[in-house]
């Protein structure tokens, strides 16, 4: 993926956990975690992710949403 797709997913996030799984429950049906932008991909708190959403999915950031770790955990596990 290329630096400008992540930075705009990054700030269609506006730094915050994009997560609307209604198997996760969230509180407000979004997870609205807040994220440290500085820590994509680190397992401590305010890491994330970027979760794909489709399976073709490019450059297109339709295809992909920022996700806490705690999501892309679930998620994963979910599908
Ligand atoms: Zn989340
Ligand atoms: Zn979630």
């Amino acid at each position: 993926m290329l630096p400008e797709t992540v930075e705009k997913l990054w700030q269609r996030s506006s730094g915050k956990c994009e997560c609307i799984k209604a198997a996760h429950n969230h509180p407000g049906k979004r997870c609205s975690q807040e994220l440290v932008k500085e820590k994509k991909d680190k397992t401590e708190a305010g890491g994330w992710k970027i979760y794909q959403v489709f399976v073709s999915g490019g450059e297109n950031i339709n295809a992909y949403a920022v996700y806490c770790n705690e999501c892309f955990q679930k998620a994963a596990i979910i599908k």
